[in-house]
């Protein structure tokens, strides 16, 4: 199958170019320059199907880094499948996510791993690869290390907060660090103090304090700071690379720049609800809305301007990517389990369809340019995490993971289920996007054309990434 997709602007995270694109089976075969003649071939004759995209940028398919489908926590289960939310994810014109298989303490990392493969083999509609989640740093846990490149896994997650889930303490932190460091695998790092959260949770309980607001107030910015500081210190003695998930505080951001000017090799991600949603008016939404709000980090004060900051720190590079940590949970009957107690609401946001529209907004209201448009949400995600190439680019030779963006679109996140997220309800109801996904193309097959969806589940492979050197 080879199709010619003419006319448009192809739009890479160096430089945007009037530009056809020639794909061939699996992956982009060439790309031409407009009018799409070979040494005097008229390529247009020759293919299977012509794709008009004039007035269209064409970008290499989203890349979401954070997902969680089907992930257990709470006492309940994420509520996307990998089928239902890779199937979501095509809509929005991603064509990448990296989920994370757990291991808990107790538990063997590689039947942890096994254990998410066999979630996801063979039901996404996307391609999808592998965190590791270490639950439980042990001595099994950092032998179990040893063989994760060998599966494509370059890249492990440890958590300072939810003592008694997912929680490392200091000591067992700078043991994985310095395993890490080792095996040149990236640390990432869910960066807020658990323990000290805890205290503040229960005090607020005690005080009558239980609606989602709170569960903002416990999780202060200061908790974030403090985490993320402490997590370069020890990246820092053992010379581990480190990923900061979910920055959502302002101070988070600077205690990351001011690493960065001295040289160490740290990154952050931040997500669309920290750069759009906010305390006052998400989470302090009346009666119990606020609870679809309830994600962690949480969001923060827009009077204390953390969003503002979001923004400038993806245009200047101290935050180098934007992921969803896709976590979707339903009110009914997940949800509500926090009602009356804010901490027991299952944390959680669904965003994994709406990433690339969302950040597209910040084209359109003059916060980042295009090209870092696709580089924070396809580009970087695809090279920091051992893919580019393969992902992330329009280039000859990459897989023809393609999407037909129009400018002149728009997409409304309507009131009630407009959405392909298992969800019943949607953080971003009455978004209005300028902009519209038009085609989506996963190693050459039509996901989402102007018809609707055709793709299937088991289309989507999984994608053993490479190390990848940390010095961007
Ligand atoms: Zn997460």
């Amino acid at each position: 199958m080879k199709t010619l997709i003419r006319g448009g602007t192809v739009v890479n995270a160096t430089g945007r170019t009037p530009a056809d694109v020639l794909v061939d089976g699996e992956t982009i075969a060439a790309v031409l320059a407009p009018g799409s003649t070979l040494l005097g071939f008229d390529v247009a004759a020759h293919v299977d199907r012509v794709v008009d995209a004039t007035g269209k940028y064409v970008v290499p398919g989203g890349v979401d880094a954070h997902t969680h489908m089907e992930l257990p926590f709470g006492g309940t289960n994420a509520s996307d499948t990998f089928e239902t939310g890779t199937r979501a994810a095509a809509w929005g014109g991603t064509t990448t996510i990296v989920d994370f298989a757990v291991q808990r303490a107790g538990e063997r990392v590689q039947d942890g791993l096994a254990a998410w493969h066999e979630k996801a083999a063979g039901n996404c509609a996307v391609d999808y690869s592998f965190h590791q989640i270490i639950g439980g740093v042990d001595a099994d846990s950092l032998a179990a290390m040893d063989s994760l490149v060998e599966e494509g896994i370059t890249s492990f997650k440890l958590f300072m907060a939810y003592p008694g889930v997912f929680y490392s303490d200091d000591a067992q932190i700078l043991r994985a660090m310095q395993k890490a460091a080792d095996l040149g695998l990236l640390t990432m790092m869910h960066a807020e103090n658990g323990p000290a959260i805890d205290v503040l949770v229960s005090q607020l309980l005690a005080q009558g304090k239980t609606d989602p607001y709170y569960h903002g107030v416990a999780r202060a910015w200061q908790m974030e700071e403090e985490a993320t500081h402490r997590a370069i210190m020890l990246a820092h003695l053992t010379g581990s690379p480190l990923y900061v998930v979910h920055v959502s505080a302002k101070q988070a951001v600077e205690q990351l720049a001011a690493a960065r000017d001295r040289g160490q090799n740290v990154f952050g991600e931040t997500c669309p609800q920290y750069l759009y949603l906010s305390l006052e008016e998400h989470l302090g939404a009346p009666g119990f809305d606020g609870a679809k709000y309830v994600c962690s980090t949480p969001l923060r004060s827009r009077a204390e301007g953390h969003q503002d900051h979001m923004w400038q720190g993806l245009r200047t590079n101290d935050l180098q990517m934007v992921s969803t940590d896709h976590c979707p949970f339903c009110m009914k009957g997940q949800k509500e389990l926090g009602l009356g107690d804010f901490s027991k609401i299952p944390n959680g946001i669904g965003s994994v369809e709406h990433r690339m529209d969302l950040m597209y907004q910040g084209v359109v209201t003059g916060e980042i340019t295009l090209e870092r448009w696709v580089e924070v949400t396809s580009t970087t995600p695809a090279r920091m995490f051992g893919m580019y190439g393969r992902k992330g680019v329009i280039a000859p030779g990459a897989d023809a993971d393609v999407v037909v963006y129009d400018p002149a679109g728009h997409t409304s996140i309507g009131l009630g289920k407009t959405h392909h997220m298992n969800m019943d309800h949607s953080a971003w109801e009455g978004f209005e996007i300028d902009g519209h996904v038009d085609l989506v193309l996963s190693r050459g097959r039509v996901l989402v054309d102007d018809d609707g969806y055709h793709g299937t589940p088991g289309h989507g492979r999984f994608v053993k990434r490479d190390l990848t050197q940390y010095l961007v």
